[in-house]
């Protein structure tokens, strides 16, 4: 370029340069003058437009605040010139705020729409539930989301307030000694303790004691025991656990867990009932209604009998098992049934994940109640003395 620009001096040169020279300067001039004028221009143009976007964005002042140099100024006056660009810079913070109230409400309406999908849970524990159950959400989900901390608390609570319930809880076979127990509790499989509790008076009457038991002739003991149904395999059961008694212990009912399991007819759950009520050993009778209970309790899962008790065994210290068992059994007999349970009369309601699982009416709740709680006689021919309800009849016809 040099060269070509070089060249093309000389070529212009001679008389016309003073007058290009002149024009030049006049040009230089006349364009001084244009940008001089339209910065002044601009400038006076850019007060107002700054003063306009003062006004509009008094709630958005800069982040500085400080005055701007004129070079500033005459950048803010191109962007207030383009007056739609302000407010479209306005709202985009606008649009950010507004799913910013959005989400708040939001987030209130989202306990609202717990609360109310969650409205068949336990009302008093409602609100608890529910104001725990906002939190939770952000984590990953309402009543699911109990620590095993506080469902151990619950359950201790659930359980205190059993205790309240049913001071007078007791097992719910008649017996006056270990094998009485013991026979009356293999006897109770698949049928009710009122069925076995008008049966064995007469059973006792007859054999006394293992040895006489297990003398019985098999066909007179099946008559005897039929109103328990299965008669004829629980009288199988009676006979050899009385003849291993008599051989093996002695005629005595063994005090432990090991022993008590070898004999016919009895499991872990028969074991753990004359353990617990005969011998005074704590033990967890995990029955259908125990079961049944727990799991909507949402104690555990597990369905396996073995597995339950483990489960429980953990949240409730030894001294607490066999007491806590009569209560929950108590609890399903009366008012928490495997079909209907009566949750509008359940005392335990606020605390139950299962609330609304059976009737809520509570007048309707009241007509399911059962025995000492419905107005009924008891189960137990011979009830303890503290017990409120009236003693059960005897068999008709016996
Ligand atoms: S009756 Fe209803 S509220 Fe009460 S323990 Fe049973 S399921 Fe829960």
């Amino acid at each position: 370029m040099g060269p070509t620009g070089d060249a093309g001096a000389p070529a212009t040169g001679g008389k016309k340069a003073p007058a290009k020279a002149a024009a030049r300067e006049t040009a230089k001039k006349t364009a001084e003058m244009p940008v001089e004028k339209s910065v002044e221009k601009s400038v006076e143009k850019s007060v107002p437009a700054k003063r306009t976007a003062a006004k509009k964005t008094a709630a958005r002042k800069t982040a500085d605040g400080s005055p701007k140099p004129p070079a500033a100024k005459a950048k803010k006056t191109a962007a207030a010139k383009t007056k739609q660009s302000a407010p479209a810079k306005q709202s985009a913070p606008a649009k950010q705020s507004a799913p910013a109230k959005q989400s708040a409400a939001t987030k209130q309406s989202a306990p609202a729409k717990q609360s109310a999908a969650t409205k068949q849970s336990a009302p008093a524990k409602q609100s608890a539930a529910t104001k725990q159950s906002a939190p939770a959400k952000k984590t990953s989900g309402g009543a699911r989301a109990e620590s095993h901390a506080a469902m151990v608390r619950r359950a201790r609570k659930i359980n205190r307030e059993l205790a309240e319930v049913y001071p007078y809880a007791h097992p719910e076979l008649d017996f006056e000694n270990p094998f009485q127990l013991l026979v009356a509790t293999v006897l109770s499989a698949q049928t009710t303790d009122l069925r076995v509790n008008q049966t064995t008076p007469a059973l006792f009457a007859k054999y006394p004691t293992p040895e006489d038991l297990a003398a019985a002739v098999p066909e007179e003991l099946e008559e005897t025991i039929r109103p328990t149904g299965f008669f004829r395999a629980k009288a199988r059961s009676l006979l050899g656990l009385s003849a291993a008694l008599r051989d093996n212990f002695g005629g005595e009912v063994p005090g432990s867990l090991d022993d008590l399991v070898t004999l016919p007819g009895v499991g872990r759950k028969t074991a753990f009932v004359v353990l617990g009520n005969a011998f005074g050993v704590p033990g967890i009778t995990v029955d259908t209604h125990f079961g049944r209970l727990v799991r909507r309790w949402k104690w555990t899962d597990q369905e396996d009998p073995v597995k339950v008790e483990a489960a429980v065994a953990e949240i409730f210290p030894k001294s607490d098992w066999t007491m806590l068992s009569h209560r929950v059994i108590f609890h399903g007999r009366r008012i928490c049934h495997a079909r209907k349970p009566a949750c509008g009369a359940c005392p335990i309601a606020p605390l139950c994940p299962a609330y609304g699982e059976g009737e809520t009416d509570p007048e309707k709740a009241k007509k399911l109640l059962k025995y000492e709680k419905g107005g009924m006689p008891g189960q137990r021919l011979k009830p303890p003395p503290d017990y409120p309800g009236t003693p059960a009849p005897p068999l008709a016809g016996r």
